[in-house]
């Protein structure tokens, strides 16, 4: 099984517990199809806006054994609040660059 680690926005930490990522991610459904079923290793906050925590989080999470980076879809997507991270795109490529290309990236959950 595939371990990830998991990134969301701190500005939705009040409103969502994250139930849903955990509930698709456990039965490898919606944005991990792909991969099946995976095992979540870390289940992280950006930091804050701008977001630059989320460079060292996602890095503390590859060297415990995430195999993949993956976005909540409160950040991408701005699920449940409707406001997507205005952040993500530089979040991602400075996240991309602390970890290598050779971890898969996965940009949303559900
Ligand atoms: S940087 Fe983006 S993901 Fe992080 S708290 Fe701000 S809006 Fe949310």
């Amino acid at each position: 099984m595939k371990k990830v680690g998991i990134i969301r926005c701190q500005q939705t930490e009040d409103i969502c517990p994250g139930t849903m990522d955990f509930k698709v991610a456990s039965e490898g459904k919606l944005a991990f199809e792909e991969t099946g079923p995976v095992e979540i290793i870390g289940f992280v906050s950006c930091g804050g806006c701008p977001g630059k925590r989320a460079v060292s989080r996602a890095k503390i999470m590859v060297d415990r054994g995430a195999e993949a980076i993956v976005f909540a879809s409160c950040i991408k997507r701005g699920t449940p609040t409707g406001f997507a991270c205005p952040h993500y795109e530089v979040m991602k490529e400075a996240i991309v660059r602390k970890i290598g290309a050779s971890i898969k990236i996965i940009e949303y959950t559900h």
